[in-house]
C-alpha cells in the first residue's frame, strides 16, 4: 500500500475521509522510527483541530452488551446532528493473537453511516504504549470533526485506567446480578466510574436488577466521590431495546456540564496529556539508551544485575540513569 504524505493524510482527515482516518491511525499505532517521525508532524499539524470532542471511556465484561449499546447510542447521537467515533482498547489483543473485541463483526449499523466511524482495537503492542496509541487517535478523530469519541474496552487487566486516563466520563456497564456477584467487581472499577448502566434488564429480571442497583449506590457511598456536585448515577435498561441509551446520553451531557462548572474538564485534559508527556519521556530514554553503543552495554549490565537478583531493579534503575545523565 502506497505511502501517503503527512498534508494528503492531513487533508484526508480534515475531510473525514475514512479511509485516510484509517491509515493515519495505522501511523501513529506503528512502532518503527521513521513512522513515529511522520506521526509527531501530523500530529503537529491537527493539534489546533483537537479538543473538542465529548470522550467517553466505557467498559464492561465481555458479553455485557457494549457493542449493543454503543450502536443505539451512536444512533441516538447521530439523530441529534453529531458524528461519532468509536475506537477500542482490547487488552487480550496485546496479551495474546486473540481478540475478544475484534473477532465478531460488530456495530454493523452504524459502521454504515457516514458521520460514525469505527475502528477495532490495535492488534500489537503493550497496554501503556496502546493508550498512547489510542490517545492520538482519538485526536485525530477529533481532527475529522467527530463530536462523541466512545473508547470501549472489557474490564480486564489494567485496560481501564488507561481508558479513564484518556476520557471525559467513564462509564461501566454492568449485567443484573447482587449479592456475591458484586463482590466481584473490582474496587478499582468503583473509584473510576461516573456512570453505571445496568443492562439487560427487562420484565422478567426488574426485581433483581432493583436490588442490583441498590448494592451498587450502597457500594458507591462508601467512597470518596470523584467530582464536586456529582452522584454517580445508576441507570437501568436495555441496549437491546433502546431503553435507557438516551438516559445515558442525557447524564454524559450533564456530568461534561459539571465538569465545566468545576473548572475539572479542562484541567483533567491537561494532567492528561501531562501522562501522555511522561510516558513519552520514559519511552524515549529507554529507546536512546538502548540504541547507542555506548548506553547499551551498561543498560544491559544493570538489568542483568537485577535480573539475576543480584542487586535491587530499584537501585540498578537509578545507577544506570545517573550514568545515563552523565555522557
Ligand atoms: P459486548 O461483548 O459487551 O460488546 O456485548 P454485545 O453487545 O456483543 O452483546 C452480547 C450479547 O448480549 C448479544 O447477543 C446481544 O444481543 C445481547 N444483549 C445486549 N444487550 C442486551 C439487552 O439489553 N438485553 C438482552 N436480552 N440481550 C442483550
Amino acid at each position: 500500500m502506497k505511502n501517503l504524505s503527512t498534508t494528503q493524510l492531513f487533508e484526508g482527515i480534515r475531510a473525514a475521509d475514512k479511509r485516510i482516518l484509517g491509515k493515519a491511525i495505522t501511523l501513529v499505532e506503528s512502532k518503527l522510527p521513521e513512522h513515529r517521525e511522520q506521526a509527531d508532524e501530523l500530529l503537529q499539524q491537527i493539534l489546533p483541530f483537537t479538543g473538542k470532542s465529548i470522550r467517553i471511556g466505557i467498559t464492561g465484561v465481555p458479553g455485557a452488551g457494549k457493542s449493543t449499546f454503543i450502536e443505539n447510542f451512536g444512533k441516538l447521537a447521530l439523530s441529534r446532528g453529531k458524528k461519532v467515533a468509536v475506537l477500542a482498547i482490547d487488552p487480550s489483543s496485546s496479551l495474546n493473537k486473540g481478540s475478544i473485541l475484534g473477532d465478531k463483526t460488530r456495530m454493523e449499523e452504524l459502521s454504515r453511516e457516514d458521520h460514525a466511524f469505527i475502528r477495532p482495537s490495535p492488534t500489537s503492542g503493550f497496554l501503556g504504549g496502546v493508550a498512547n496509541a489510542t490517545f492520538e487517535s482519538m485526536l485525530i478523530c477529533e481532527a475529522a470533526g467527530f463530536d462523541y469519541i466512545l473508547i470501549e474496552t472489557v474490564g480486564v487487566g489494567q485496560s481501564e485506567v488507561l481508558v479513564s486516563d484518556i476520557t471525559d466520563v467513564f462509564l461501566f456497564l454492568k449485567i443484573v446480578g447482587g449479592g456475591d456477584e458484586l463482590q466481584g467487581i473490582k474496587r478499582g472499577i468503583m473509584e473510576m466510574v461516573d456512570l453505571i448502566f445496568i443492562n439487560k434488564v427487562e420484565d422478567d429480571n426488574l426485581i433483581k436488577a432493583k436490588n442490583t442497583k441498590v448494592e451498587l449506590l450502597r457500594a458507591l457511598h462508601f467512597l470518596p466521590s470523584k467530582e464536586m456536585n456529582w452522584t454517580v448515577p445508576v441507570l437501568l435498561g436495555s441496549a437491546l431495546q433502546n431503553k435507557g441509551v438516551e438516559e445515558v446520553f442525557d447524564k454524559v451531557n450533564d456530568f461534561i456540564d459539571v465538569k465545566i462548572k468545576n473548572e475539572t474538564f479542562e484541567n483533567g485534559r491537561k494532567k492528561q496529556a501531562e501522562k501522555r508527556f511522561h510516558y513519552w519521556v520514559q519511552e524515549y530514554i529507554l529507546q536512546k539508551a538502548r540504541e547507542e553503543n555506548k548506553t547499551a552495554e551498561f543498560y544491559e549490565v544493570h538489568k542483568k544485575n537485577a535480573s539475576d537478583l543480584k542487586s535491587n531493579p530499584s537501585t540498578e534503575a537509578k545507577l544506570f540513569v545517573e550514568k545515563l545523565l552523565k555522557i
